[in-house]
């Protein structure tokens, strides 16, 4: 068994939604991002990519690359789950954390955690999602943007 994390931070732009595990949530603020910005799913990916030993998101899919300009990030984990098989892995279960003042992510929860244990082939009790603030301190507390962290476990399939 191996333990991989993953963290990833993204700025407040201009729209009117963001992408969170792959669910499309209203809010007052859309992301600055070469992709759509998914948090969630770029932690995510991270997290899997550092318990395999394969690098980082970074490194498969560069934001200098126009393939990946305005993608889905559900693309960026289908294609690191498809890394994984190649390396004889597979996904043991996952913990999400979100950070972020707005928005609050109480009536998406099962939605989100429901859509990315989709997009693992995992039943939803082995996907969890937490959210917390930052009590109003630093970039986070002042809405200038939000961030998550990934914690996965993988083992030979
Ligand atoms: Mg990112």
């Amino acid at each position: 068994m191996r333990v991989g994390s993953g963290v990833d931070v993204h700025a407040f732009g201009p729209g009117d939604a963001v992408m969170l595990g792959g669910v499309r949530i209203a809010h007052s603020h859309g992301i600055v991002a070469h992709s759509d910005g998914d948090v969630l799913l770029h932690a995510l990916v991270d997290a899997l990519l550092g318990a395999a030993g394969l690098g980082d998101i970074g490194q498969h899919f560069p934001d200098s690359d126009a393939r990946w300009k305005g993608a889905d990030s559900a693309r960026f984990l289908t294609a690191t789950l498809q890394l994984l098989a190649q390396a004889g892995q597979r996904v043991v279960n996952a913990d999400l954390t979100l950070l972020a003042e707005a928005p609050r992510i109480g009536p998406w929860r099962d939605a989100i955690r429901s859509n990315v244990a989709r997009l693992l082939a995992l039943p939803p009790g082995c996907v969890n999602l937490k959210a917390t603030t930052t009590e109003r301190l630093g970039f986070l507390g002042r809405g200038e943007g939000l961030a998550a962290m990934a914690t996965v476990l993988i083992d030979a399939a």
